[in-house]
């Protein structure tokens, strides 16, 4: 690996006291480039502009997957990573489905290392803080045709944040936009499904709400993700979440929740939640809580659901499931409590 360090450190810019969320990149960036077949030397660079030019690939046809993960201060001073096995197999089954080749395992941990041993300093110290990690992966060929890039590149930024969402939000049951369809690209952390979200999001803010609850294509009966998140009821003390499907995406805190909750024996059921159930659950007291579940928020509570022209409260109790697994996950993240799944991978 070629590393190149700055001679002009930024970090002097940064307010550690009111992160915010994404807007503060660190000093470094991770890049490696596939050419000819094959992924070439990885390198370390100060963060900086492309070298490539306007007819790049993935601005006119969108081969471009990213991920989302955290590097957490713990408690001690040291710096771990939260999964990141995951985020490297979901990056190439995202990756795959763009028909984009496949990144190395060693070239992935070894660039995400690295880089967070050299901007160190960048991650943040105060609570609920972290590095927040975006490696992502875009074509990188240079030309105006449709079809597949022969070029691409992998690339890592970070960026110290705080948490995205102080409370509890509310959310509009989606009656028209659609974010993803079956045999479609919604599973995967394809750049194309966020851009395709912004509008119904900017309408559902106008609204009065935070985020949209996504519904089934074909209907929208049938409950799917909050937003870019994943999300989970709890319904008379049982947690229900979609089963995953080529609509949902396979979040790495929904399947941490969900472990955790199997081993507290909360009954969890993964299956199709209509709209319907979940209304009249509301109705009828039995909707104890609602929450999205995701890395940027962890885990966001759902105080309201907009159905149509109601707006339906929920409660979002301190002493409820969504508090305790936050806490919970907090615990392990920042090394408070034993790491007893092996989830935290030191840097
Ligand atoms: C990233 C993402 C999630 C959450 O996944 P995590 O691995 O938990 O961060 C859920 N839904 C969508 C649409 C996402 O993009």
């Amino acid at each position: 690996m070629k590393v190149t360090t700055t001679t002009d450190s930024r970090l002097s810019t940064i307010d550690f006291n009111n992160l915010g969320f994404g807007a503060g990149l660190s000093d470094h960036i991770f890049m490696c480039e596939f050419k000819d077949g094959k992924w070439g030397e990885g390198l370390i660079q100060p963060y900086g502009s492309l070298k490539q030019g306007l007819g790049l690939h993935a601005l006119h046809y969108g081969q471009a997957v990213f991920e989302g993960q955290k590097a957490y201060r713990q408690d001690d001073g040291s710096i771990a990573i939260f999964r990141p096995e995951r985020n490297w197999e979901r990056l190439n089954k995202s990756g795959a489905r763009m028909l984009i080749p496949e990144v190395p395992k060693e070239l992935f941990m070894e660039g995400l290392m690295e880089l967070i041993r050299l901007d160190a300093e960048w991650v943040p110290r105060g609570a609920n803080t972290a590095l927040y990690l975006r490696p992502f992966l875009f074509s990188s060929s240079e030309f105006v045709a449709a079809r597949p890039s022969e070029e691409y590149t992998f690339a890592i930024v970070t960026s110290p944040v705080g948490e995205l969402y102080t409370k509890p939000v509310k959310v509009k049951i989606e009656q028209h936009f659609t974010r993803a369809a079956q045999g479609g690209v919604g599973f995967a952390k394809a750049a194309g499904n966020y851009g395709g979200a912004f509008l119904a999001t900017r309408k559902a803010v106008e609204e009065g709400f935070q985020q949209v609850l996504w519904t089934d294509h074909a209907d929208h009966a049938y409950l799917e993700e909050a937003g870019t998140m994943n999300v989970a009821f709890v319904v008379d003390g049982t947690l229900v979440t979609p089963a995953l499907s080529d609509r949902i995406l396979d979040g790495i805190t929904r399947d941490s929740i969900l472990v955790l909750a199997r081993e507290w024996g909360i009954p969890v059921e993964e299956r199709r939640i209509s709209v319907e159930e979940i209304v009249s659950a509301s109705k009828n007291g039995r909707l104890h809580e609602a929450f999205g579940m995701g890395t940027a928020a962890v885990v966001s509570p759902i105080d309201g659901l907009g159905y149509h022209d109601e707006i339906m409260a929920i409660p979002a109790p301190m002493d409820g499931l969504a508090m305790r697994v936050k806490q919970a996950l907090s615990d392990i993240r920042y090394g408070r409590a034993t790491d007893t799944h092996g989830w935290m991978t030191k840097i």
